[in-house]
């Protein structure tokens, strides 16, 4: 049997994504086989097509993925052939009619969630849920600030914190995208990162906030640190702009003994247990409408490279997925 999928063969812009025929796996004894009906585009599918994150090669991308079970490995309890399912989180593969995965990374679809949400939730959505509950547990009361706050992740933690009573400040690159933040929990907005620290020192009148959330990385990263209350918290999660340069911590010292951390979907969802806790409360927040997926774009898998033309250009919002 053959599937089709988006593999490269060298690293580098988007022309490096070939739409090919691949050999359909058969499950190992732990594994299912999944046909996909939807996958979901994150930023890290990018670093691993530029070479930023490093995977060996001829690889088929992808971290994310919602179908249907079709066939799985005589060790397989959890899951059987005909559940709906969907995962997050490596190894990469992804972008691909078929794949097979470890059976214990699959997790049940409630019957409420369709496959194009279920793709787009996963990864952004639990990266949410740990960062807000996890990472740095956000209180009611504080005011915390979020960059690409339009952005797939950002939505999300802009509605769920929101929820739980914080003050987003949202921080975007076009006023266009400060309205969709706003109208997603954002309680204050800022576009461009010029003159940042000081037009959150005016919005918290000079206290600054207990954590940021930094997805940009190299571009925001010094700036992000200036936001911050004494004993506040960096959470830097990614890397859009670029990565952040080696670091001197004596500024974390001089800046107000600040905390950092570069957090990681991997190890927040290492084991089965962590991860369901973290589908869980994902599946909770959606289904009682605290967190509405947007699904602001969707493009056939085998366009993937347009897709990731309009992440990289910065002209998506919300989640982004690929139709096989
Ligand atoms: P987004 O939808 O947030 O897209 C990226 C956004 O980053 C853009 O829309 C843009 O928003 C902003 N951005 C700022 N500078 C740049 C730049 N130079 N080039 C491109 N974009 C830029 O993507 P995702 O929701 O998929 O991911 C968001 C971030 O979270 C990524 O950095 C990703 O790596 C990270 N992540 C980390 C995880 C973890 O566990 N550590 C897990 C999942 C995601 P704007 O135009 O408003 O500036």
């Amino acid at each position: 049997m053959m599937s089709k999928a988006i593999r490269i063969h060298a690293v580098g812009g988007p022309e490096v994504m070939k739409w090919e025929q691949v050999p359909t796996p058969q499950p190992g004894p732990a594994e299912a086989l999944i046909h996909h009906e939807a996958v979901g585009l994150n930023y890290i599918d990018v670093y691993f097509r530029t070479g930023l994150y490093k995977t060996q090669l001829p690889a088929i991308l992808g971290m994310e993925g919602a179908g249907v079970v079709v066939a799985v490995g005589d060790e397989v309890q959890n899951v059987s052939p005909g559940d709906r399912v969907a995962y997050a989180g490596g190894p990469l593969g992804a972008y691909a009619t078929e794949r097979v995965i470890n059976a214990e990374r699959l997790i049940k679809l409630p019957d409420s969630i369709d496959f194009t949400d279920a793709a787009a939730m996963m990864l952004q959505g639990m990266t949410a849920q740990y960062l807000l509950h996890r990472t740095f547990k956000v209180q009611a009361g504080q005011t915390i600030l979020v960059h690409a706050a339009a952005g797939g992740v950002g939505l999300i933690l802009c509605q769920w914190a929101s929820y739980l009573g914080v003050n987003v400040i949202g921080v975007v690159s076009t006023p266009e995208k400060a309205a969709i933040a706003a109208a997603n929990g954002a309680k204050h907005t800022i576009v461009g990162y010029t003159g940042l620290a000081a037009e959150v020192k005016r919005i918290t009148g000079g206290a600054m906030v207990p954590v940021v959330y930094d997805s940009v990385g190299r571009d925001t990263f010094n700036t992000s640190l200036d936001c911050l209350a004494p004993l506040g918290m960096m959470v830097s999660y990614g890397n859009a702009s670029g990565p952040v340069p080696p670091f001197d911590i004596s500024v974390l010292s001089n800046k107000g003994s600040l905390f950092l951390t570069r957090p990681g979907f991997a190890t927040y969802t290492s084991n089965r247990a962590d991860m369901l806790a973290c589908s869980t409360s994902l599946f909770a927040a959606v289904a009682k409408g605290i967190v509405k997926i947007q699904v602001n774009q969707t493009f056939p898998l085998e366009h993937a490279a347009a897709a990731h033309e309009a992440l990289e250009a910065r002209k998506t919002t919300g989640s982004t997925v690929l139709l096989p």
